[in-house]
């Protein structure tokens, strides 16, 4: 645990969810602009960050666009406004989260914990996280190295990470791949994911789709948690 940084500059409101934060037991760094703010999420690896939208200097959706391009960390954002727009503008950006401001601190806390659940599912010690999907460049991420997949390798890719270990058979795979429902062979379906295994080998994730032998494929993060 390395923490959470919020990121947030009205002093009070962060200084409270500070200190529902710490009586969790986290531990919790401050920073009141978006400057700042950007220097200390890349200073070190964070468990999680929550960033606020409108932030002097450099604002949230920015700051979190250029963390996603050389970090997975979680990120939850705290948007000033309720319209949907902000609401798409946070996950666009890579966001993992939102909530919307009034929020009551204790409901920051349980996203929070929410997302550190999540997280956890992928991680250990040694690894920053499991692999991050990032659909708005086709690539996936792992540690700090990512690879671009073509857009069916993406898909099959995802479709697996919704269900981490459970199996797929490639007739399943097939139906939620191709929305056209096109004749596709089971065949072309082993050739595509021998592409996606390859890719994910030059990232030292081959582990991470594995084939069940006479079953079909699926996503297995813990196949990633060794030390090496
Ligand atoms: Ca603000």
């Amino acid at each position: 645990m390395t923490g959470i940084l919020i990121i947030e500059d009205e002093v009070a409101l962060a200084e409270l969810l500070r200190d529902y934060l710490l009586h969790e037991g986290y531990q919790v760094t401050l920073a009141h602009d978006g400057v700042s703010g950007a220097q200390l999420a890349l200073s070190k690896a964070w468990s999680l960050i929550l960033l606020d939208v409108m932030l002097p200097g450099k604002d949230g959706v920015t700051l979190c666009r250029e963390l996603r391009g050389v970090s997975a960390v979680p990120v939850i954002m705290l948007s000033a406004r309720v319209e949907e727009v902000d609401r798409l503008i946070g996950l666009e950006c890579g966001a993992d989260d939102y909530v919307c401001k009034p929020y009551s601190p204790r409901e920051v806390v349980a996203r929070v914990k929410a997302q550190l659940r999540r997280t956890q599912m992928l991680t250990t010690p040694g690894r920053v996280r499991g692999l991050v999907a990032d659909e708005s460049r086709l690539e996936v991420v792992f540690g700090d190295q990512r690879v671009m997949l073509s857009t069916v390798e993406f898909r099959i890719l995802h479709t697996l990470m919704a269900r981490p270990g459970q199996i797929f058979s490639r007739d399943q795979l097939i139906d939620r791949i191709y929305d056209d429902r096109r004749v596709v062979n089971t065949r072309t379906m082993d050739s595509h994911i021998n592409k996606l295994r390859r890719k994910l080998a030059t990232i030292e994730a081959e582990g991470a789709v594995g084939a069940v032998y006479g079953a079909g494929y699926r996503y297995q993060p813990d196949v990633l948690l060794g030390d090496g």
